[in-house]
C-alpha cells in the first residue's frame, strides 16, 4: 500500500473523530441549556401568575369602587362615566381571570389552585350580580327610595369587607412565592451543576480535539511517513537496489527496529550482490583460465585477474619446477617484489599444507621467502589440485601501516576463492598438455610420433613455400638392429632406441623436430635449413651415435651406428611426401653403400626417380 492511500483514510478518521467530538460537546451543552430553561420555566410561570392575581385583585377593587360610585351617582353624566369605568374594570377582571386560567392551563404552575379559583369566581359573579342590579343602576336615585339606598350601602360595605378574592390572592401569592422559592432553588442547583459540567465538558472537548490533532500529527509523523520510507526502501530492494538507506535508523521505536532489520537485509543483499558479482567474475575468470593455450598465457591471465579482483594486494604466483624441489615465480602483479625461486621449506603455507596468514595473530613467524619490509600482512595459499600441491599464491596486503582487518580478511577470502579456480585451471592445463603430449609423442623414446611429424611437416612446407625458405629432412635408420635385437633381446633393443633418440633430440636443436617414424626408423625435420647444413647436422648425429656407449644389465652393449639419408625442399621435391620419399631413397643408398654414413641426394632427379621406382 502506498503512503498516500494510507495517510488519506487515517486523516479522514481523525477529522471524523474531531467532528463527532465537537458535535457531542455541542449536543451536551444544548441539552444542559435546555434543562436549565426547563428548571427556570416554573419560576417564570409563577411570576406571571402572581402578577395576574394582583391585577385581578386590583381590578376587582375597582369594580367595587365603581359600584359604590354608581350607587351614589345621581346625575346622568356621572352615572354614564361610572358605568363606563365599571365596564372597563369588569373587563380587566375578566382579562386577569382569563390570564390566570391560561397560565394554570399551561400546566407550568400548580394546577391545584384551579378549582378554588373557579369556585371563587362563581361566588364573585353572583355577588357582582347582587351588588349592582340593573334595577338599581337604571333609574338611580329618583326611583330608589332613600332607605333602600342605605340598605345597599350597608350591603356594599359588607361585600367590600368580605372580599372573596382577598383570601384567594393571599393564598395563591403565598403558594406562588413558595413555588418561586423552590424554582429559584432548583435553578441555583441546576446552575451549580452546569457550573461544574460545562467546564468539564468543554475541557473534554478541547482535550479530545487536542488528542485528535496530536493523533493526526503522530500518525503522519510517526506512522505514515516512516511507513512510506519503509515502503520506498522495500520497493528499491525489490528491484535489487541496496545502495540507498531509508534514513530511519535513528528512530529507536518500531520503525527504527524495522529500519535496522532492513539495513541488515540491505547489507546482506549488498553482500549477496557482491558475492554474486565475485562469483560471476570468478566463473568468467575460470572460463578464461580454462581456455588458456599455454601455461605462460594462463599465468598472465591469473596476474591480470587478481590485480583487478584484489587491487589492494600485491601478489605473486609460484609454480613447482619440474624437479619439484623448488617453486619458480610464474607471475607477479601490483609491483610485488619477491624472489624468482623459493624453496618449499621457506614458506609456512607450503610446509603446513594450508593457508598461512601473517599479521592477524599474536604469535606468528614470517616466511623465509618474504623479504619485503612492508609485507607485514600477507597470506600464502598453497594451490592444490587432485590432492597435490602444484604451486603457491602469495598475497601481501597494503603497506607497513595499520591494516584494515576486515579488508585483509576479505582479500584472503577472495584469494582463497581465486586459488581454487587457479588450481583447477593449472591442473587442467597440465592434464591437457599431458594428453596432447601423449597423442603426439612416442611413449618409448619421448620423441614426436609420425602423426605429429606429418602434421608439422605439412605446415612447415606451406610456410617454406610462402617464404621461399628451405626445409631439410633426415631419414635415419639404426643399422642391423634386427640382429641386435636377436642377440641381446628386445629390452636391450629398447634401451638402444632410447639412447639413439636422445642423440637425435640433441642433434635436432635448435629448430629441428625429431620423430620416431616407426620401429628403428627416425625422421628429423629441419625448417629453414638447406641441404648442406642438414648434411653437416646429420654427420654430427651419426658420429655421436657411433661413439655412444650404452649400458645395459650392468654391462656395455656393442657399439651401434645409423645410416642417414638427406633430402631438401625445394631441390629434392615440392611436397613433404616427395622430399620424404627422396630422403628414404637416399637412406637406402647409404645402406647399400655400407651403412654408418650420411648420404645427400647428389642428383635429386635420379634420387626422386629411384624413390618413385622403389
Ligand atoms: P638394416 O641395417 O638393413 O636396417 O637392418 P635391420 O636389421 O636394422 O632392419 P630390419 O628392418 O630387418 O629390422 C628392424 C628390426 O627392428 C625388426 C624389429 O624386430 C626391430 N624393432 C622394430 N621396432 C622395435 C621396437 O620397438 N623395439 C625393439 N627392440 N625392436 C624393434
Ligand atoms: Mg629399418
Ligand atoms: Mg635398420
Amino acid at each position: 500500500m502506498s503512503s498516500r492511500t494510507l495517510r488519506t483514510p487515517l486523516l479522514t478518521w481523525v477529522i471524523a473523530l474531531a467532528v463527532v467530538t465537537v458535535a457531542a460537546a455541542g449536543f451536551t451543552l444544548a441539552t444542559v441549556s435546555a434543562l436549565r430553561d426547563e428548571a427556570a420555566r416554573p419560576v417564570a410561570a409563577d411570576l406571571r401568575l402572581i402578577r395576574a392575581l394582583h391585577e385581578l385583585g386590583d381590578a376587582m377593587s375597582r369594580v367595587r369602587i365603581n359600584a359604590v360610585k354608581a350607587a351614589f351617582s345621581i346625575e346622568r353624566s356621572q352615572r354614564d362615566e361610572v358605568d363606563w369605568q365599571s365596564v372597563r374594570s369588569q373587563a380587566r377582571v375578566d382579562a386577569a381571570f382569563a390570564s390566570i386560567k391560561a397560565i394554570l392551563a399551561e400546566g407550568q404552575a400548580s394546577t391545584s389552585f384551579m378549582p378554588i379559583l373557579e369556585a371563587r369566581w362563581q361566588d364573585y359573579a353572583k355577588a357582582q350580580e347582587a351588588l349592582v342590579p340593573a334595577s338599581l343602576l337604571a333609574p338611580r336615585a329618583q326611583a330608589v327610595p332613600q332607605d333602600e339606598i342605605l340598605a345597599r350601602l350597608n350591603e356594599l360595605v359588607n361585600v367590600v369587607t368580605s372580599n372573596p378574592y382577598g383570601e384567594l390572592v393571599a393564598t395563591l401569592s403565598a403558594a406562588m412565592r413558595a413555588v418561586e422559592a423552590d424554582a429559584t432553588e432548583r435553578l441555583t442547583a441546576t446552575d451549580a451543576i452546569l457550573g461544574r459540567v460545562v467546564p468539564v465538558q468543554a475541557a473534554t472537548a478541547v482535550g479530545v480535539l487536542a488528542l485528535c490533532l496530536g493523533l493526526g500529527l503522530f500518525l503522519v509523523g510517526r506512522v505514515t511517513t516512516p511507513l512510506a520510507k519503509v515502503a520506498a526502501s522495500l520497493e528499491r530492494m525489490a528491484v535489487g537496489d541496496a545502495t540507498e538507506p531509508d534514513g530511519l535508523t535513528d528512530d529507536r521505536r518500531e520503525f527504527g527496529r524495522i529500519a535496522a532489520h532492513l539495513e541488515r537485509l540491505r547489507t546482506n543483499m549488498r553482500l549477496g550482490q557482491k558475492t554474486e558479482a565475485e562469483r560471476r567474475t570468478l566463473s568468467q575468470t575460470s572460463d578464461w583460465l580454462q581456455s588458456a593455450k599455454s601455461e605462460e598465457e594462463l599465468y598472465s591471465m591469473v596476474s591480470t585477474v587478481l590485480s583487478r579482483l584484489i587491487p589492494e594486494c600485491r601478489g605473486a604466483l609460484y609454480v613447482y619446477s619440474g624437479s619439484r624441489d623448488t617453486l619458480d615465480l610464474a607471475e607477479s602483479w601490483n609491483d610485488a617484489t619477491g624472489p624468482e625461486t623459493i624453496h618449499p621449506d621457506d614458506c609456512w603455507g607450503l610446509r603446513r599444507g594450508r593457508l598461512y596468514v601473517h599479521g592477524a595473530n599474536p604469535v606468528e613467524f614470517r616466511c623465509g621467502h618474504v623479504h619485503e619490509p612492508d609485507a607485514q600482512h600477507y597470506c600464502c595459499l598453497p594451490i592444490l589440485a587432485h590432492g597435490e600441491t602444484i604451486g603457491l599464491l602469495h598475497l601481501a596486503h597494503g603497506s607497513a601501516g595499520p591494516c584494515d582487518a576486515t579488508a585483509f580478511a576479505e582479500s584472503r577470502r577472495l584469494g582463497m576463492l581465486a586459488a581454487e579456480h587457479i588450481a583447477l585451471a593449472i591442473a587442467n592445463m597440465k592434464l591437457r598438455e599431458q594428453l596432447l603430449d601423449q597423442s603426439i609423442r612416442d611413449v618409448l623414446t619421448g620423441l614426436y610420433n609420425r602423426r605429429y611429424l606429418l602434421e608439422r611437416g605439412r605446415s612447415e612446407f606451406l610456410r617454406a613455400q610462402r617464404l621461399g625458405a628451405p626445409v631439410s629432412l633426415l631419414s635415419i635408420d639404426v643399422d642391423h638392429f634386427k640382429a641386435f635385437n636377436d642377440n641381446f633381446g628386445h629390452d636391450a633393443g629398447d634401451t638402444v632406441l632410447r639412447a639413439v633418440s636422445e642423440v637425435l633430440q640433441r642433434g635436432a636443436t635448435p629448430t629441428g623436430v625429431a620423430c620416431r617414424f616407426g620401429g628403428e626408423e627416425f625422421l628429423i625435420l629441419l625448417p629453414g635449413t638447406a641441404a648442406p647444413e642438414a648434411m653437416a647436422q646429420a654427420e654430427v648425429i651419426r658420429r655421436e651415435v657411433e661413439t655412444l656407449t650404452i649400458r645395459y644389465a650392468e654391462s656395455d652393449l656393442p657399439r651401434i651406428s645409423v645410416s642417414v639419408g638427406v633430402a631438401a625442399y625445394p631441390v629434392s621435391g615440392q611436397t613433404l611426401q616427395e622430399v620424404m620419399r627422396v630422403a628414404d631413397a637416399t637412406l637406402y643408398e647409404a645402406k647399400r653403400g655400407g651403412r654408418n654414413r650420411v648420404v645427400l641426394s647428389e642428383d635429386p632427379l635420379a634420387a626422386r626417380e629411384e624413390a618413385q621406382a622403389g
